[in-house]
């Protein structure tokens, strides 16, 4: 979750339709029944409101991004008062206690820090910045790397889930960019609000729908090397569908890329350089597992995936620069194979 960003703005460009319109449409209309859209600028990306079937879309809309504001205010690690920059600040050696929504969500995080095998890990903040990566990049040296690294680490924090503290070893630092968008879109779940409509959010690459009728929302996804142009279109009837890499958000430094996704486990960005896709019910969960995703890279994060029964699709440039690169997962093409319809180039393994 950024204040400042060069994330894409559109990565998944929204269709705010039913599922069968195409285009950007503001109060379009199918069987006479309009869909309410709303753009507003937070968290330093666009988020995208669009609502059907509600009394009162407008109310709607506003009690969605008031709650995304909320959120934001309490997960932004670009914010020194939200509770993870303070948490950041916790002196170490001492207990400290947990809220329970950050208990809650902290539960979650270290399962899949456990279950990634440190592919992803919350508490990457020193290796962010060693690597420039909220202020433009740099090429650190082996000694810098080594420094952050031995500071990096999720079980630095000594979490115990049972109690609901943490007792920080030492001055950690969070970096909410692979969990906030996914923990703050899934809070708009439980907005009393929220039972008043068909509604699709789209903040910064994820998208989460509800949609109680089942009757879907029309997702684009635009492509992985150019995302003025659409490529996948996919129709989602529920859950959260999140998006890692593309090309615009590596820096470049010296003609050398610094990739914005790092491996904790090297301490050096990600050697993945293509796009990941990973849907999930919870929001949380696919914002996640997009991050870990990359990080293992296609042939590792696959098998991975396979094994878990998770939705995850990998796209990359093939090698010599003939075409994308595409390979779902089998849960992934269960549940978008009817309306899987890449566009372009693309090569199946
Ligand atoms: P996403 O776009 O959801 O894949 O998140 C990428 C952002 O998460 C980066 O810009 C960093 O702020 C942070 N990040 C990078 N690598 C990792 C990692 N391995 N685990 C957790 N967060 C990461
Ligand atoms: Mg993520």
């Amino acid at each position: 979750m950024k204040r400042r960003t060069s994330r894409p703005r559109v990565v998944l460009a929204l269709l705010c339709a039913f599922f069968g319109i195409e285009g950007f449409l503001a109060g379009a209309e199918r069987d006479g029944e309009k869909v309410y859209e709303r753009r507003v600028v937070l968290m330093g990306t666009e988020a995208d409101v669009c609502i059907r079937g509600a009394a009162d879309p407008a109310g709607l809309a506003e009690a969605l991004i008031r709650e995304l504001e909320h959120q934001e205010a309490r997960l932004s690690t670009w914010r020194p008062d939200s509770v993870l920059s303070r948490l950041s600040e916790a002196p170490p050696g001492r207990q400290q206690l947990l809220d329970p929504p950050t208990c809650l969500l902290f539960q979650r995080l270290d399962s899949w820090v456990e279950a990634t095998g440190g592919a992803f890990d919350p508490l990457i903040r020193p290796l962010v910045e060693v690597w420039g990566l909220r202020s433009g990049g740099r090429w650190p040296g082996d000694a810098e790397i080594a420094r952050a690294r031995a500071s990096t680490g999720w079980r630095r924090l000594a979490f115990s889930s049972r109690d609901c503290t943490i007792r920080p070893e030492i001055q950690v630092g969070f970096d909410a960019g692979a969990f906030g968008k996914g923990e703050a879109l899934d809070r708009l779940r439980d907005l009393p609000a929220a039972a008043g409509g068909a509604w699709m959010v789209s903040l910064g690459g994820q998208v989460l729908v509800h949609d109680p009728a089942g009757e879907g929302w029309k997702v684009t996804v635009a492509h992985p090397e150019d995302r003025g142009r659409p490529w996948l279109r996919l129709r989602l009837a529920g859950g959260s569908l999140a998006v890692s890499g593309g090309i615009e958000r590596d820096l470049w430094v010296d003609g050398r890329r610094v990739g914005h996704i790092l491996d904790p486990r090297t301490g050096r960005p990600a050697a993945y350089d293509g796009m990941v896709l990973v849907w999930a019910l919870s929001a949380l969960d696919a914002d996640i597992l997009s991050t870990a995703c990359f990080v293992m890279g296609p042939a590792a994060g696959t098998r991975w995936a396979e094994d878990r029964g998770l939705a995850v699709l990998y796209a990359w440039r093939a090698e010599g620069g003939s075409g994308l690169r595409i390979l779902p997962s089998s849960a992934f093409l269960g549940r978008f194979g009817d309306d899987f319809e890449p566009a372009g180039r693309c090569v199946l393994p």
